[in-house]
């Protein structure tokens, strides 16, 4: 864990958490909640945003001299490879989010090995750093997978930022440790759950996305204010370049509540996010939890 000293409100010096800032870089029409609407052979078809939203995003973090972690698609790296380059010049950590957005709920584990090992293969290509993290579509690792992190080890994998402790319709594990762990009992890639802040005998989700749009912004800068308080930890946040894009094309209608998950506060995002990166010190996952930066291959 890392702490840096900063001025506080009352003006005295007091040694700051160094949190970790995460990007699932992804399109619009990528999301899991959309796929029952579009078919992943028709993403070619559909006019890609990718490139201007990340240019916005490298502005925003050059902006509060903040380097993070970009969990990158294969398919968008197959299609932006300068995209791909550009993060690592940037100083950003370059990490997987597999191929095509499948759960790894839905794969076998050789597909899913097959699926890792194709997206670390194609990053490092693009960019010629070794890529040394993985976060799963949708949070999709949990009890029904087990063999998740041994496999991300023996295809080269150091971590896994894939498993939320809270309970939601979707994904989620809230019995699962809050902190970074090692899966019980196998050799693997060591885990680093996404935010969650204690309240009574339950987690609550405070690791950015959809929940930062929804919340007051108080009520994120107080979460991680308790975890830094009442944990000693520091905090990992995540959001999609596709949250910052109000234009985006609208080119599916889902239903109600996947409409107000997707778009609810979208213009209002960017302002958000340059609040809580002024509010907190931030940094890459790697060197935030791993203490590890850019191996060259
Ligand atoms: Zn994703």
């Amino acid at each position: 864990m890392t702490v840096v000293n900063s001025v506080s409100d009352d003006q005295k010096i007091t040694p700051e958490i160094v949190n970790a800032m995460s990007v699932d870089v992804e399109e619009y029409f990528q999301v899991s909640a959309f796929s029952a609407g579009i078919d992943s052979r028709d993403w070619d078809t559909l006019s890609s945003r990718i490139e201007q939203n990340m240019e916005t995003l490298f502005t925003l973090f050059d902006d509060h001299n903040v380097k993070c972690t970009f969990f990158t698609l294969g398919w968008v790296a197959d299609r932006h490879k300068k995209l791909t380059r550009q993060i690592v010049d940037a100083g950003h950590e370059l990490a997987s989010h597999g191929y095509e957005h499948q759960r790894a709920t839905t794969q076998t584990s050789e597909e899913f090995r097959s699926d890792v090992r194709r997206t670390k293969d194609i990053l490092e290509n693009a960019a010629g750093v070794q890529v040394s993290g993985f976060r799963a579509a949708s949070f999709s690792f949990d009890t029904s997978n087990p063999w998740t992190h041994e496999v991300l080890a023996e295809e080269g994998y150091d971590y896994s930022s894939s498993v939320y402790p809270v309970r939601h319709d979707h994904y989620g594990v809230p019995n699962a440790p809050r902190f970074t762990y090692e899966p019980a009992g196998r050799k693997g890639a060591i885990e680093i759950p996404l935010s969650t802040v204690r309240f009574s005998r339950w987690n609550f989700p405070c690791a950015g996305g959809g929940y930062f749009r929804l919340l007051p912004y108080a009520v994120s800068r107080w979460a991680i204010r308790n975890i830094h308080q009442s944990d000693a930890r520091p905090a990992i946040f995540y959001f999609h370049p596709w949250e910052i894009d109000a234009d985006q094309p609208r080119v599916y209608k889902p239903g109600l509540k996947t409409r107000f998950r997707h778009y609810v506060n979208i213009e209002t995002m960017k302002d958000k996010l340059d609040r809580v990166l002024t509010d907190f010190a931030w940094g890459r996952v790697d060197e935030v939890f791993c203490t590890k930066k850019d191996d060259p291959l």
